[in-house]
C-alpha cells in the first residue's frame, strides 16, 4: 500500500492507495505555507491516520506537489505558493521518519502519470494530459514514461502564448494558454461582457457561466463559446507540436466538456492540416476528483515499481 501526498498551494491531501489505483482512504487539510517543518508532521499524522483506517502498513510514499520541484534531487524548488518550503528536502524527511522509499514529482507530472498508468491515457504511446482549472498545467508521457525537460524541469504548457495581445500573467508573457482560457479567465470574460446590470455578475465562476449556458443564458453563451476557442487554440498548438496519440483532459473546467467539445475540434480542423490531427483523441481523463491524489501514489510505482 502507497501513501499518496498531494501538496497544493492552499491544502495537501493524503491517502492510501492500492496497486490498481483505488484509494481505500483519504483526508485532507489546509496548508501552511510558511511553515515547513508544520507541513511534514501534519503529513506525518494524517499518512499516519489513514494507514490506521485501512489497517495497511506503508511500504512506499510518493508526493506530488505544486512546482517546481527537482524531482532527481527530492526537493522543492522556487515554490511560488508556499515560501516556506522553498529548498526544504520532503523525499529525505519522509523516508527518515516512515523507514520507506519516497518520490517526488511536480503534481502535473504524477497526474499524467495516473492516467498513463491506470486511467484514460493507458496504452496511448504519446500522451499529453492536460488539467484546466484555476490555472492550466499538465504533463507528457512518452510509452509511459515522463518526459522531462533540461535538468529535470517539468515543462508549463499552460504558459506558451496564444495571443501576445492578451492579459499579464504571472510569468512574464501576456496571453498565456493559462491567461487567457483557464476558469478565472472565463469568469473575467463574463465580468467584462455582461450588462452592468447581470444578475449573475458578482462573484461568477466558470461552474456557474456553464450552468447559465445550459439554460440559454446569452452572455453565458458567448462566454462558451470564447473559453472553447481558447481552448481549441491551446491544444490545436500542441497537435501541431507533437502529434500525440491523445489529449487526455481533466480539471474543473473539463466537468463543462460537453459544452466545449464540438467548437475546440472545430478550431482544430481549422489549423492542424499539416499533422493528422484526426488521428489525435480528445479523452476525458478517467480517474476523477482523485486523480492528483492517485498520481502522487503513481509517483512511487513510477520510480521504484518499474
Ligand atoms: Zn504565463
Amino acid at each position: 500500500m502507497i501513501g499518496g501526498v498531494d501538496i497544493g498551494g492552499t491544502k495537501i491531501a493524503v491517502g492510501i492507495v492500492d496497486d490498481d489505483g483505488k484509494v481505500l482512504a483519504r483526508t485532507q487539510a489546509p496548508t501552511d505555507p510558511d511553515r515547513y517543518d508544520a507541513g511534514i508532521e501534519l503529513i506525518t499524522r494524517m499518512l499516519r491516520r489513514v494507514a490506521a483506517q485501512t489497517g495497511a502498513s506503508i511500504t512506499g510514499i510518493g508526493i506530488g506537489s505544486t512546482g517546481p520541484v527537482d524531482p532527481i534531487l527530492g526537493e522543492f524548488g522556487d515554490v511560488d505558493f508556499l515560501p516556506g518550503w522553498r529548498g526544504k528536502a520532503p523525499v529525505r524527511d519522509l523516508a527518515g521518519i516512515f523507514n520507506v522509499q519516497v518520490a517526488l514529482e511536480n503534481d502535473g507530472d504524477a497526474a499524467a502519470l495516473a492516467e498513463a498508468g491506470w486511467g484514460a491515457g493507458r496504452n496511448r504511446s504519446r500522451m499529453i494530459y492536460i488539467t484546466v482549472g484555476t490555472g492550466i498545467g499538465g504533463g507528457i508521457t512518452i510509452d509511459g514514461k515522463l518526459y522531462r525537460g533540461v535538468d529535470g524541469a517539468h515543462p508549463e504548457v499552460g504558459h506558451h502564448v496564444v495571443d501576445p495581445a492578451g492579459p499579464e500573467c504571472s510569468c512574464g508573457f501576456h496571453g498565456c494558454w493559462e491567461s487567457l482560457a483557464a476558469g478565472p479567465a472565463m469568469a473575467a470574460w463574463f465580468e467584462a461582457h455582461a450588462p452592468a446590470d447581470n444578475p449573475h455578475r458578482d462573484g461568477i465562476n466558470a461552474q456557474r457561466i456553464c450552468d447559465l449556458a445550459r439554460s440559454g443564458d446569452a452572455v453565458a453563451l458567448q462566454a462558451v463559446e470564447h473559453e472553447a476557442r481558447y481552448l481549441g487554440l491551446g491544444l490545436a498548438n500542441l497537435i501541431n507540436l507533437y502529434a500525440p496519440d491523445a489529449i487526455v483532459l481533466s480539471g474543473s473546467v473539463m466537468k463543462s466538456s460537453d459544452l466545449f467539445l464540438d467548437r475546440i475540434r472545430a478550431v482544430i480542423r481549422t489549423g492542424c492540416r499539416f499533422v493528422p490531427a484526426e488521428k489525435t483523441d480528445l479523452t476525458l481523463a478517467s480517474l476523477g476528483d482523485d486523480t492528483n491524489l492517485i498520481g502522487a501514489a503513481r509517483v512511487w510505482h513510477y520510480r521504484f515499481a518499474s
